[in-house]
């Protein structure tokens, strides 16, 4: 994929280099499970040339775009269908509004931390029929959807009292809002693996990512976050930091591609340097560096490598370094979109759509019945689970657990 562009886009030209191979049509998980949304190519590009003339091309077909990035990922001409996407989101919301269900998902990260500190009150209300009834009819979060749970401890409040070991390496972490409030256990994890593996490890002050609300076409709201998030980690460069570690590729792709391309923050040099997890192993394992010893551990796991992982271009390299376990089996599932999709699958409005398009997963799993599914993407993490109801968790925790301390 086409990155790290240095002006920011002028999106009523960027149809220009298609080709209209129709090639994006089907790479496109919406298009192929739905016929009210039109496809990457006629959403796109087709629709673009009339809206750089400010004619009204827009429908509420837009916001069925997923943002999987599946398209942009596949297109031979380098069209940035997925951000041409965005941009048109961005314009249908400011004249026609975002539904509630929208506002609230996208806005998470503000109740996730109350989420957190009243967990044990927060956590079994998600859970309860009425409630999840109530939030559908009042908000539009569908009854059925895939809810996290919340931790007893922040991973903030972990990061604020541990302190990294000086090493030769030095990373800079950014966990994002649902390790942070959601799944602490996975950060943790990251932490305990570059620690190992001889990386000193810092927790600059961070905020949420904005994939969310970038998905949403919600700009205005993610340049304020992300231009704090940019502040923040420029200094962490400042300070030795050789990257900018990130457990999660949906945040990756924002703080890396989304935060100049789309919302035209300008040059940083924090695009460059933003990298998952385990593509930083896999670069210290290339220069001879990767020394990390594994115990004994079996486990028959299936891997599901998420779009925006496919997108940030990278590789996917966890499944090479998790079969140096002895014991441990990966099969990569290979099997398309898991249909989450960020908010999308949560939406009432979009749910049904995101649980076929993750139906091919859901299959390849039942197929296989492994011991857990392992994913980077959290939101992969909890619609496989509720869709299989085998467990999913990060791979970075399989490689933490099979450690030999
Ligand atoms: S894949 Fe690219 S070039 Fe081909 S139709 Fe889609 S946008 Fe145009
Ligand atoms: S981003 Fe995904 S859902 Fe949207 S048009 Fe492209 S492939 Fe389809």
């Amino acid at each position: 994929m086409k990155r790290f562009i240095p002006e920011p886009r002028r999106p009523e030209t960027l149809f220009d280099p298609c080709i209209k191979c129709t090639i994006c049509v089907s790479a496109c998980p919406v298009a192929q499970t739905t016929a009210t949304f039109p496809g990457p190519k006629q959403a796109g590009p087709d629709a673009q040339r009339f809206r750089g003339r400010g004619e009204p091309v827009e429908g509420p077909w837009i916001n069925l775009c997923s943002g999987c990035y599946r398209c942009q990922v596949a297109c031979p001409a380098d069209v940035p269908i997925a951000e041409i996407n965005l941009f048109a989101k961005q314009r249908y919301a400011a004249e026609k509004g975002r539904d509630v269900a929208t506002e609230l998902l996208t806005h998470a990260h503000w109740f996730n931390p109350w989420g957190q500190r009243f967990h044990w009150f927060a956590t079994p209300l998600l859970r309860m029929k009425w409630a999840r009834w109530l939030a559908e009819k009042l908000f539009g979060v569908d009854r059925r959807a895939p809810l996290p749970t919340f931790a007893r401890e922040s991973f903030r409040t972990f990061a604020r009292r541990h302190e990294s070991p000086r090493a030769k390496h030095k990373v800079a972490y950014f966990y994002g809002c649902f390790t942070d409030s959601n799944a602490p256990e996975v950060g943790r994890a990251v932490v305990k693996v570059l620690e190992a593996a001889g990386v000193e490890v810092i927790f600059p002050v961070q905020q949420c990512c904005g994939a969310a609300l970038i998905g949403a076409g919600n700009f205005d709201r993610a340049r304020r976050q992300d231009a704090a998030n940019l502040a923040a980690f420029e200094q962490a460069l400042d300070q030795g930091a050789e990257a900018i570690v990130v457990g999660s590729p949906s945040c990756a792709l924002a703080l890396s591609h989304e935060t100049g391309e789309v919302l035209g923050l300008g040059h940083s040099a924090v695009y460059s340097r933003v990298v998952d997890l385990f593509t930083y192993l896999h670069r210290l394992d290339e220069a001879g560096e990767l020394n990390l010893k594994w115990k004994e551990t079996p486990l028959h796991a299936a891997y599901h490598e998420a779009c925006h992982l496919t997108a940030l271009g990278f590789g996917a390299h966890a499944p090479a370094l998790l079969r140096r376990i002895p014991g441990v089996q990966v099969r990569v599932l290979d099997a398309g979109c898991c249909g989450l999709a960020g908010t999308y699958g949560l939406k009432h409005k979009t749910a049904d759509l995101a649980r076929q398009i993750g139906a091919g997963v859901a299959r390849r799993v039942a197929e296989w019945r492994p011991d857990v599914v392992l994913s980077e993407c959290e939101g992969c993490r909890m619609q496989i689970e509720h869709l299989t109801g085998v467990p999913a968790k990060h791979p970075a925790e399989v490689l933490a657990d099979a450690l030999v301390e």
